[in-house]
């Protein structure tokens, strides 16, 4: 049995028309002898609109009503395409997240996938030619519904194209293809025809929202190929795969920025031991993602610590500081929900030198200050002010060639 994992994002399945041009594709891999798991999100704009309507409902939404709300975005999408097969004589069901079932932690909005059930999965497919699987969602161990993290049916869809053992994971969504940088903020970037799965990871984690980070993750471990492809076009995109001779060897390879960046300092803590595992313990308890840390120097038994969280984890952080703040001697505290971080990738900076100069004149030639800089072995990043992101990503862009 041939198998395909084609998964549409928001703005793929965004009305009927979308959706008839999704069937379209459908059909086509129907065509060519394929069985098919297709893996929808919800229309575009859906998820957003039931977050914020939690919002307003309540002060804090209780997290596991929350994903049972945010899961019927992905469910009314299943449906309606399902419905649109059924028009054309294809025979296809739909499957909600726990009747896979795709089994998960209880990380309520953010759950990671721990099973899948294939031979369920298997059995259904010798039944139905396509399976329209819901994206984004899972259940833990006792049936409540849970969902992956936005963008999350990108990992849906390469968890079950790793369980299916299907010949290629397709990604359709509203670019061709994996490109230098968002090609939505710059003109000038061009479209990568493949980029090693190590690339991609660095790409995704630090911003580029074309992939979600775990389901490059899943990619990787488990040799998945990823196409990157357009909805609304037949241009070949691009191929995620595992590194090989082939592959351009550029020193940078993209650009990415992450506006979800809200910078905390904690002005004259107690410079002695102890004291960064006193303010990381709590907020990594609190399942809050600490990104860029950095400590300055420290004078007459202090310093100064600072760094950075997801912007909607900034209340939360600062709440737990509030706690600790006198244990720790902190001065003061001081926060910025106005800040994003640039990043220049590329496996090739492992052998070449003066990358971080380049980017540290280019973006000193625009005026724009740095904040906190960290970098790996095929990434530096660069905390700026958020109103500079778009100058900031051209001006790399433009500074490390690749606009040509
Ligand atoms: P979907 O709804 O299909 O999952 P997303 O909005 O999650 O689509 O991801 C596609 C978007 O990712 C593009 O519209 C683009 O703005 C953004 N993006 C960011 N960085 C890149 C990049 N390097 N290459 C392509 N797209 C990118
Ligand atoms: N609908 C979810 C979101 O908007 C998941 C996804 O689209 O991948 O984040
Ligand atoms: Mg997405």
């Amino acid at each position: 049995m041939r198998i395909l994992v084609q998964k549409f994002g928001g703005t793929s399945v965004a009305n009927l028309e979308c959706m008839l041009k999704v069937r379209e594709k459908v059909s086509a891999a129907l065509d060519k002898g394929y069985k098919l798991v297709v893996v929808l999100s919800a229309m575009s704009g859906e998820t957003n609109r039931l977050i914020d309507m939690a919002q307003k409902w309540s002060p804090r939404p209780d997290p596991a009503e929350m994903d049972v709300l945010l899961a019927t975005g992905e469910q009314t999408s299943v449906a309606l395409f399902s419905m649109l097969l059924k028009d054309k004589g294809i025979k296809a069901r739909s499957l909600l997240g726990y009747q896979i079932p795709i089994q998960t932690d209880k990380s309520f909005g953010k759950a990671r996938i721990l099973d899948i059930d294939t031979d369920r999965l298997e059995q259904m497919l010798s039944r139905f030619d396509v399976l329209v699987a819901a994206g984004f969602q899972g259940c833990d161990c006792e049936q409540r519904i849970t969902t992956l993290g936005r963008g999350g049916s990108d990992t849906s869809a390469v968890a079950l194209a790793a369980a299916l053992k299907a010949e290629m994971c397709e990604i359709y969504t509203d670019v061709d293809g994996v490109y230098t940088t968002d090609p939505n903020i710059c003109s000038r970037a061009r479209k990568i025809p493949k980029i090693a799965y190590d690339e991609m990871l660095e790409m995704a984690s630090m911003g580029a929202k074309v992939l979600q980070i775990r389901s490059v993750e899943f990619a990787k471990k488990y040799n998945v190929p990823i196409h990157v492809r357009s909805t609304f076009s037949d241009e070949p995109g691009t191929l995620v795969i595992q590194e090989d001779e082939t592959m351009e060897s550029a020193m940078v390879s993209g650009i990415a920025y992450d506006k979800d960046q809200a910078r905390i300092t904690l002005v004259d803590v107690y410079d002695e031991p102890g004291i960064a595992a006193r303010v990381f313990e709590p907020i990594a308890a609190a399942n809050i993602v600490v990104d860029m840390i950095v400590q300055n120097p420290s004078r007459e038994g202090r310093t100064d610590m600072t760094f950075t969280v997801p912007k909607s984890s900034l209340e939360d952080t600062l709440a737990i500081i509030e706690k600790i703040k006198t244990d720790i001697g902190a001065r003061d505290i001081l926060a910025d929900p106005n800040v994003a971080k640039v990043s220049v990738i590329g496996v090739g900076m492992r052998n070449h030198s003066g990358v971080a100069a380049i980017a540290f004149s280019a973006l000193k030639n625009e005026n724009i200050n740095i904040m906190i800089i960290s970098t790996s072995e095929i990434k530096i990043s660069c905390l700026i002010e958020e109103k500079y992101t778009e100058l900031a990503v051209r001006t790399l862009h433009e500074a490390f060639g690749l606009d040509k």
